[in-house]
């Protein structure tokens, strides 16, 4: 597996009251709220805080070696989280393999892992919707309307329990991170979000959890979402207009067949919003994302470059 930055931030960076052996003993597990709170309680010093939904790849993993370069204590969540799945999605089916990611989890180091059932989370149904904006709108939030406010909802409980020092969250979910980082923002949620580059296997997929659902035949084609952002990537660096980057990556997925295309779109990386006749002019931080079912799965990947926006 490749990460551009799993240098081993760990030993290089450990708080000054982690012993290198502290790395690799299973954390702390709790599954209750109460146990959960108290728990926090004994852990002296920052926090930074990773949510997960759990199947721990190396991806997450990543996003804990660098929550221990910026806190004293690493907490992990893993919660498979009701509220933002819709009806029909693979809320049922969604790995749930707690003891390989309590292991996993003991390779890198966790001071505390909380693994609760929805009520501990949800002790009653909750009363309040948030709404994730124009930001949460649109791609992501056109596909699953009610995603990224059960995503909201989630993370500022776990937040507000919690009270991280730091929260990380993958680039991988791009438009969530940015999602999160307009609550965090607009609400002044005391918490500094820390976004993470995207993790990929050596064929250039991005780990996913989901990935685990392809098989063999389909997980060939599922380097083209990569390839695709690659190649869009490519003619946005000798200067191709958005449309065309949008162009070239999208023949990259149709020339592969087999995979059923949701959007492919090329958003300002700081407003979220498409890079189109209202955007910015000149040199802009763009992000081309792309969703698409192969087979049953559905996958998401992205790639953040410069684009040329002329008048
Ligand atoms: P999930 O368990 O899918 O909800 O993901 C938990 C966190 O891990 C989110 O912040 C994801 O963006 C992040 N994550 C998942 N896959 C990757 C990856 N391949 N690279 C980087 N971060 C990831």
């Amino acid at each position: 597996m490749t990460s551009g930055n799993a240098k081993n931030h760990h030993h290089a960076a450990a708080p000054t009251n982690a012993s290198p052996s502290a790395a690799r003993q299973r954390p702390h597990v709790v599954h209750s709220r109460a146990d959960y709170l108290s728990a926090l309680t004994e852990l002296p010093g920052s926090v930074g805080l990773v949510m997960t939904m759990g199947a721990l790849h190396d991806g997450h993993l990543e996003l804990v070696r660098q929550a221990h370069t910026h806190a004293d204590h690493v907490v992990v969540t893993i919660f498979v989280n009701p509220t933002q799945f819709a009806p029909g999605e693979d809320f049922d089916a969604y790995p749930r393999t707690l003891e390989a990611d309590i292991a996993a989890l003991t390779t890198v180091g966790a001071d505390l892992v909380w693994a609760p059932a929805p009520e501990d989370v949800y002790p009653e149904a909750p009363l309040i919707t948030l709404d994730p904006g124009p930001v949460g709108h649109h791609l992501e939030g056109a596909s699953r309307p009610t995603h990224f406010a059960g995503v909201a909802l989630v993370v500022t409980k776990v937040l507000n329990l919690t009270r991280p020092k730091v929260a990380l969250f993958g680039e991988k979910d791009a438009q969530q991170l940015a999602v999160i980082r307009a609550f965090v923002r607009d609400l002044d949620m005391p918490v500094e979000i820390v976004g993470v580059p995207i993790v990929r296997d050596t064929d250039g997929v991005a780990l996913s959890s989901r990935n685990q659902y392809l098989s063999p035949e389909e997980r060939t084609r599922a380097r083209a979402l990569n390839r695709a952002l690659t190649v869009g990537a490519e003619a946005a660096a000798v200067g191709a207009a958005p449309t065309l980057v949008i162009a070239a990556a999208r023949q990259v997925l149709d020339a592969e067949g087999g995979v059923d295309i949701d959007y492919v779109e090329l958003v300002d990386d700081h407003s979220f919003q498409p890079l189109n006749a209202g955007s910015a002019r000149g040199r802009v931080q763009a992000r081309l994302l792309i969703a698409a079912r192969v087979g049953t799965t559905r996958l998401i990947d992205n790639m953040a470059m410069t684009v040329e926006v002329r008048g």
